[in-house]
């Protein structure tokens, strides 16, 4: 069955249509991929290209970009089986559109390479409202603050020890930004003491006063993660990121239970209820969303609820030129992930970078509607189709 444009009677979408507001015209989609300047790897995965699948709806004249990294395949996602739900609906109602995107995709698959698919739409929807109201996104949505922190990652487990050193020394001694974050569980965490190593180096690198995070990508076992803990607490580690793997909330929890440092995850989360069973496992101490596969800012600000109901903050993940301004709409927000491949894309292919000097960026204080970023006409050397 083809979902169609038009929701079925008594569906929610029927029930908010705005007389006034400007239907979405068009829904279309580019693949770029970026070649990364040296190969970069983490404790669980290798890759010497990222892929960005960008999404463009248009309005009365007004164009909405949205983007997800990930397969390409999410672009075919858009073409197959949201183009035409979202196509013909009011720009006003975003959360219809996004309810009647995962509606239309349940024999489809939602989570996945499909919810990548579902949050670039929903982006993109989000950007084109404010755009259309001539607001910063983060002014459509309603500020929490000005400022959001953001801390430096890369630290990838392909570099040498001079290159961590100058990525570090880059983000605290350039830029000014007080928290950094490297990858470990090189290998599956069959390199445990050049993890040790690198993280003792690390904080060599930044010194004391600043924070020093690690991201296992869910490289280790339980008692491994536990063991290489002790290690961390030496070195001051604040922030033990996917210590084990993300589908195992009660070997998150019990390796929290065990360290000091906040164990946290949340990066794979497709679907709200997904957040709702890590946190009723007790898997983290500060909860991470990608706004970019979680189900878009709709969703993301929803998974922020869910945190502060249990007195838990969130933190971005990833795509931080996306999570600027909804970041800047939650009032539990701890930080926004800087991260070294996405920065480097983002400022390669779009307009309206900010800036991260002193630890924070402030979204929309330039006054540019929507989230401010727009393609150059050179992104076009990185398209595939
Ligand atoms: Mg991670």
């Amino acid at each position: 069955m083809t979902p169609s444009a038009e929701p079925a009677a008594g569906a929610r979408g029927t029930a908010v249509r705005s007389a006034d507001a400007p239907a979405v015209e068009s829904v279309e989609t580019a693949v770029y991929t970026v070649p990364t300047g040296v190969p970069e790897a983490d404790g669980t995965l290798a890759w010497d290209a990222t892929t960005l699948v960008t999404v463009r709806v248009t309005a009365a004249d007004v164009t909405g970009l949205g983007w997800s990294y990930g397969s390409p395949a999410a672009a075919e996602a858009v073409r197959a089986h949201l183009a035409a739900v979202v196509t013909g609906r009011p720009a006003w109602d975003v959360p219809a559109a996004n309810d009647e995107m995962s509606r239309a995709v349940r024999n489809a698959a939602r989570p996945g390479v499909i919810a990548h698919a579902v949050s670039a739409v929903d982006i993109a929807l989000w950007d084109l409202k404010a755009r259309l109201l001539g607001l910063p996104l983060v002014g459509l949505l309603g500020a929490a603050r000005t400022e959001v922190p953001v801390y430096g990652s890369g630290g990838f487990t392909t570099y040498d020890d001079g290159r961590q050193d100058r990525q570090l020394r880059a983000w605290t001694e350039e830029s000014g930004i007080p928290r950094v974050k490297i990858k470990i569980g090189e290998s599956w965490g069959a390199r445990e003491e050049r993890d040790r190593d690198r993280v003792s180096r690390a904080r060599r690198s930044v010194g004391d006063a600043v924070e020093l995070y690690v991201d296992a990508n869910g490289g280790y076992t339980r008692k491994q993660a536990v063991r290489l803990a002790r290690h961390l607490d030496a070195e001051g580690v604040l922030w033990f990121e996917e210590p084990v793997s993300s589908d195992d909330p009660a070997g998150l929890a019990e390796v929290r239970a065990a360290v000091s440092a906040d164990v946290t995850a949340g990066e794979y989360g497709y679907t709200l209820p997904y957040f709702h069973h890590m946190l009723a496992a007790g898997a983290v101490d500060c909860l991470q969303a990608d706004v970019t596969r979680c189900g878009g800012i709709t969703v993301w600000q929803r998974v922020a609820a869910l945190a502060e109901a249990r007195g838990l903050e969130i933190s971005g993940h990833c795509a931080p030129h996306l999570h600027a301004h909804v970041a800047a709409a939650v009032p539990n927000l701890r930080h926004l992930e800087w991260f070294h491949d996405h920065v480097r894309i983002e400022t390669a292919l779009f307009t309206g970078a900010l800036d991260p000097a002193g630890g924070s960026v402030r979204p929309g204080a330039d006054g540019s509607p929507g989230h401010g970023m727009a393609l150059r006409s050179d992104a076009e050397r990185y398209r595939e189709r």
